[in-house]
């Protein structure tokens, strides 16, 4: 078990418990804290994500350019 692990709502930033559980709000089960960001982190530090996101960003650019 990770040390110092917050659990949050997704709904309610000021939920906060230090155990997985329900809401005492709305009773959606609670996320442990960083989930949100998780994946984003994941993608940013993924090269091959990054690479395939400039390939598209030229893609697009390539394609507005020739429209105009
Ligand atoms: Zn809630």
């Amino acid at each position: 078990m990770a040390e110092g692990e917050v659990y949050i709502c997704p709904m309610h930033r000021n939920v906060r418990e230090a155990q997985a559980g329900k809401c005492a709000e709305c009773g959606m089960d609670l996320l442990p804290e960083g989930t949100r960001f998780g994946m984003l982190r994941h993608m940013v530090k993924s090269p091959l994500m990054l690479i395939a996101m400039v390939v598209v960003m030229i893609g697009v650019m390539m394609f507005a350019m020739k429209l105009l």
